[in-house]
């Protein structure tokens, strides 16, 4: 255990030093992703939320937010022109408070027609939806970050029956936004097996398989690994346990996707929830240039 926590702090001061030198040659926001949790981090965020915090008060702050979450599942792409973007409570059985919480931000409706624009460029269908409003993978970690609910914010949809390739171009594509104010805020989970849950478990690190698998991702995202990242379900260790469907998984290829260096990173948490919800957050510095200048951050996590 101490060697794997060892290396984790090793690998993110390190990746601390590579993005502080990326982010300097512009003023981009990043891309990021987010291990959203279950629902209830909304009325106890604890270290996640205290995580979330800390990287919004960091960045420059965004003209409006896009947000891709795991929640919204749709056969094609789909992006949000909501004015007033109702909160919405996508879950059955928790306490009644937490059906009581509303995230009142304005929607970004000038963003949507601009997404969309972005996407069939790129050869990717892009449909605008009038009124969807926000899921909890948007306003959990929301809360946290932002919880004044005063920037624009809108939402994109997965499609999960595509690969994490199709999300990757997703990503690409959305690369102009970074310099356009926009912050990407991919939202998931890096492992996600809901049979797994112990509701009980309070400890600091995960299953095995959870920490096979998501130093596997860490490794492949410090090292650059793109296409095995892509190819994960059969190359990563415990991939179908990690994730029996890749929902969750699938917003961590637009935040890969957006940055063109996906070396230049940082990986913000590494906590767990319930004993195998790996709580993997990732900034992704998006104004480099692709094999820019490194500080090592591979070699620290091999
Ligand atoms: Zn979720």
């Amino acid at each position: 255990m101490a060697s794997i926590q060892t290396t984790a702090i090793t690998s993110e001061v390190t990746h601390m030093n590579s993005l502080a030198q990326a982010t300097r040659s512009g003023p981009n926001l990043p891309a990021l992703f987010v291990s959203h949790g279950a629902p209830t981090l909304a009325l106890d965020p604890g270290r996640t939320g205290r995580s979330w915090q800390m990287l919004a008060q960091r960045l420059p702050r965004p003209r409006a937010i896009l947000v891709v979450s795991a929640h919204w599942e749709t056969a094609l792409p789909r992006v949000s022109a909501a004015q007033r973007p109702p909160t919405i409570h996508d879950f059955f059985g928790f306490p009644q408070a937490l059906f009581e919480i509303e995230y009142p931000a304005p929607g970004a409706p000038d963003l949507a027609p601009r997404v969309k624009e972005l996407l069939t460029d790129a050869g990717l269908s892009c449909t605008i939806e009038g009124d969807r409003g926000l899921d909890h993978g948007a306003w959990v970690p929301l809360l946290s970050m932002y919880p004044d609910a005063d920037i624009p914010v809108t939402q994109l949809s997965i499609q999960p029956e595509l690969d994490p390739r199709h999300h990757f171009r997703m990503g690409q594509a959305l690369r102009p936004l970074a310099a356009e104010g926009v912050l990407i805020l991919a939202s998931g989970s890096l492992t996600h097996n809901l049979r797994d849950v112990r509701w009980q478990s309070v400890g600091e690190r995960g299953e095995p398989y959870v920490e096979g698998f998501r130093e596997w991702i860490a490794a492949r995202i410090a090292g650059g690994a793109i296409e095995e990242l892509l190819d994960y379900r059969s190359l990563a260790p415990d991939a179908r346990r990690a994730h029996p469907t890749d929902d969750h998984l699938l917003p961590l290829f637009v935040a890969l996707g957006a940055a063109p260096d996906a070396r230049q990173s940082r990986r913000v948490d590494n906590g767990v929830t319930l004993g195998v919800l790996a709580m993997d957050a990732y900034e992704f510095a998006t104004g480099v240039e692709a094999g820019a200048a490194l500080t090592g951050a591979a070699a620290a996590v091999a």
